[in-house]
């Protein structure tokens, strides 16, 4: 059977304690990997690895961090078939979306940061003609950077790359329920001529692995995305230590549809916003809000798309719904649909787990559902769920949406669609959350800034919010 490596120091090695866990394929329930359980011997490797690389990395030129990293990004795209091929039988995602998302955001990543840190800049302060502040924006050091399973090379790279360009080492760890990617991102680092220490990459689970990171006393910045009760978790020891903390947390998106909007157009993007990936990313608007006035037409147009909605092998090229990533995650999933209908929610599609055939019968599948009749304060509409499954709900006026919209603790993203663009911005600058799509939904320009407010998270990752998190600034004043 397979046997992941941790890459530390630009080598592959085993972990120390020569332990591995299981690493399952969702679509057929079986283990078919090996990940090193490491622990905190293997994350000290990895940080004197990482220690010892700073000095020379953070004064490397950003024309030489260019093409290195650029290398990295060619080297991603060139081996975008087999990288999705991976990532489809790791995740249980549809190959179709691991090619056209996941992998060339991955490459993307790199390139993006390649070439931002040749624009990145810092501010001088002229005090009349007396003094001159400048400011340094420098390295940190070594930085730990952390990343969930649902999107595993894509927000894994969204971290790396900003750290390393900004000239800081890495201590990296990408989830143990999908670790394959980060493991074949290795051998690419190594191909790609990244000198030894500046990414180590260490396999394990969270209390152990990523702890060890979180706990460190030398590691002075963490970038995490994953849960919110995690992510309060890593706060809870990195806060006393003083350590710079990144948290892109849970969701609870609002998709919001007046009844003045483009309908076909709507139809089919919230298909998307509610079920891409399984319905397994952050971005996904779980709680669709719907104008009275069209809310009949809504729900009879968007349940019959959505029934047809096949769910397959993910390694199947027509497969639009793949499987759900764990066991303990679709036991989750589907304890929600109880709930939901414990509250009194009816299940207008969906709703079920679903035994494929063949080698497949033991995979985690779930068919894609809607509920509605639910109080938009129960908890099925309150909680994440992260699972196929969305909450269709009326409302009459603008000021009734947006108390059901805003009464979640999370706010990441939310989307509205009408044609009235007065409203479209009201509503926009009312909603509470990091990210508003009018009209649209997921389209992203890596310049923007990335996360959410309330318990979604902290701070902002993407274009050079990302490199100012991973740099310190330092004020210089000077008497002229
Ligand atoms: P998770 O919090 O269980 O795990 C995320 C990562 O943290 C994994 O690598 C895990 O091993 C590690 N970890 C777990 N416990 C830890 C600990 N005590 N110390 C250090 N590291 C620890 O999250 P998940 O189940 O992998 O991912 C799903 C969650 O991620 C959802 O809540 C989703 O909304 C969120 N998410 C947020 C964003 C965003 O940008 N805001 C993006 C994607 C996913």
């Amino acid at each position: 059977m397979q046997k992941i490596s941790n890459y530390i120091n630009g080598q592959l090695i085993e972990p120390v304690g020569q332990t591995y866990l299981n690493n399952y394929e969702p679509a057929t329930g079986k283990v078919y990997s090996l990940i090193p359980d490491s622990d905190e011997r293997d994350v000290e490797l990895a940080y004197k690895a990482a220690a010892d690389a700073f000095p020379a990395w953070s004064i490397t030129s950003a024309e030489e961090k260019f093409k290195i990293m650029m290398k990295i990004s060619s080297l991603i795209e060139q081996n975008l078939e087999s990288l999705a091929q991976a990532e489809s039988k790791d995740n249980g995602k549809p190959i179709s979306l691991a090619r056209i998302m996941d992998i060339p955001r991955s490459a993307s990543n790199f390139q993006f940061y390649a070439q931002a840190i040749t624009q990145f800049s810092s501010e001088a302060h002229q005090m009349e003609q007396s003094f001159l502040n400048y400011t340094l924006r420098q390295p940190i050091g070594v930085v730990g950077c952390i990343s969930p399973w649902n999107l595993p090379l894509y927000l894994f790279s969204w971290k790396i790359a900003p750290a390393i360009a900004a000239g800081n080492c890495v201590v990296a760890k990408p989830s143990e329920v999908t670790p394959m990617t980060a493991f074949l991102l290795s051998k690419i680092c190594i191909e790609a001529g990244l000198p030894p220490g500046v990414l180590n990459i260490v396999h394990g689970n969270g209390p152990k692995t990523g702890m060890s990171i979180v706990a460190h006393p030398h590691i002075h910045a963490i970038s995490f995305t994953g849960g919110t009760t995690t992510g309060a978790n890593i706060a809870r020891i990195a806060a006393p230590m003083f350590k710079k903390l990144s948290l892109e947390l849970g969701g609870k998106n609002p998709n919001i549809i007046f009844a003045d909007c483009d309908f076909d157009e709507m139809i089919a993007t919230t298909v998307r916003s509610s079920f891409a990936n399984q319905g397994q990313i952050c971005l996904c608007g779980s709680r669709i809000f719907v104008e009275r006035s069209i809310y009949d037409k809504f729900k009879t147009a968007f349940v019959s798309k959505v029934s047809k909605m096949q769910v397959g092998n993910p390694q199947d090229e027509n497969t639009k719904m793949g499987a759900i990533v764990s066991q303990s995650h679709f036991e989750k999933v589907l304890s929600y649909i109880d709930l939901a209908q414990q509250e009194g929610g009816t299940v207008l599609c969906g709703g079920k787990a679903v035994q494929l055939e063949g080698d497949l019968k033991d995979g985690w599948y779930i068919s894609p559902t809607v509920i509605e009749g639910l109080a938009y304060d129960c908890r099925t509409n309150q909680e994440e769920i992260f699972g196929p499954v969305v909450t269709i709900t009326p409302f009459d006026t603008e000021e009734e949406v947006l108390k059901m919209a805003n009464s979640v603790a999370y706010g990441l993203s939310s989307s509205i669609w009408t044609k009235d663009l007065k409203r479209a911005h009201r509503m926009a600058s009312l909603i509470q959350a990091g990210i508003v799509w009018i009209n649209c939904w997921l389209i992203r320009d890596l310049r923007t800034p990335f996360g959410g407010i309330k318990n979604s998270g902290v701070g902002r990752e993407g274009g050079f919010e990302a490199l100012r998190f991973f740099t310190e600034p330092k004020n210089v004043c000077l008497k002229l």
